[in-house]
C-alpha cells in the first residue's frame, strides 16, 4: 500500500538529506531566514517539520482522531511517531497499516511544504488529510476488488 515515491521519501528522510532551510545552511548555501515557513517560531529542521511544528501536529492530531488511536503527545521526531504505533495495542497487521498511512501523511506534509515554499501554495493541514483518507479508500477499494 505504500507507494515507492513514499519509501523512497523516507530513506531519504532516515538518512538526513532532506533539503530544509538549516540544511542549505549546512551546505553552504546562505539563506537569511531559517525560520519555519508554517509557523515562523522554531529553525526549520526535518524533525520540526515531521512532528514538532504546531501546524503539524495538528495534522497528526488529525491521523489520531480519523485512525482511532490515542493522541500522540510526545513526538519530536517521526521516529517516535513509529516507534508510538509500535507500542500500541493491536494485531501486527493493524499496526503495519498505521506506519504505511503515517508515512503516506508525513510525505504529504513533506510536499505541502514544498508547495508552500516554492509556488506559495496555503499550507491545508485538512487538505493532507483528506488526500491521506483518499489514498486509504482507494486501496481499500482495491484490495475488496482483488478479493472479489
Ligand atoms: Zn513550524
Amino acid at each position: 500500500m505504500v507507494l515507492r515515491k513514499v519509501l523512497y521519501f523516507i530513506w531519504k528522510l532516515s538518512m538526513g538529506s532532506m533539503a530544509t532551510k538549516s540544511a542549505f545552511m549546512c551546505g553552504g548555501i546562505q539563506i537569511h531566514d531559517t525560520s519555519c515557513v508554517l509557523c515562523g517560531c522554531a529553525k526549520e529542521t526535518m524533525d520540526h517539520l515531521s512532528t514538532e511544528c504546531t501546524i503539524v501536529r495538528a495534522v497528526w492530531w488529525h491521523f489520531c482522531v480519523w485512525t482511532k488511536i490515542p493522541i500522540m503527545v510526545d513526538i519530536s521526531s517521526f521516529r517516535d511517531v513509529k516507534e508510538g504505533i509500535d507500542r500500541m495495542k493491536g494485531s501486527a497487521k493493524w499496526k503495519n497499516v498505521l506506519v504505511a498511512l503515517a508515512y503516506e501523511t508525513l510525505w504529504r506534509i513533506w510536499k505541502a511544504h514544498n508547495d508552500r515554499v516554492f509556488e506559495g501554495t496555503p499550507f491545508s493541514v485538512l487538505h493532507i488529510v483528506e488526500a491521506v483518507e483518499e489514498h486509504c479508500s482507494f486501496g481499500l477499494k482495491t484490495e475488496q476488488h482483488i478479493k472479489a
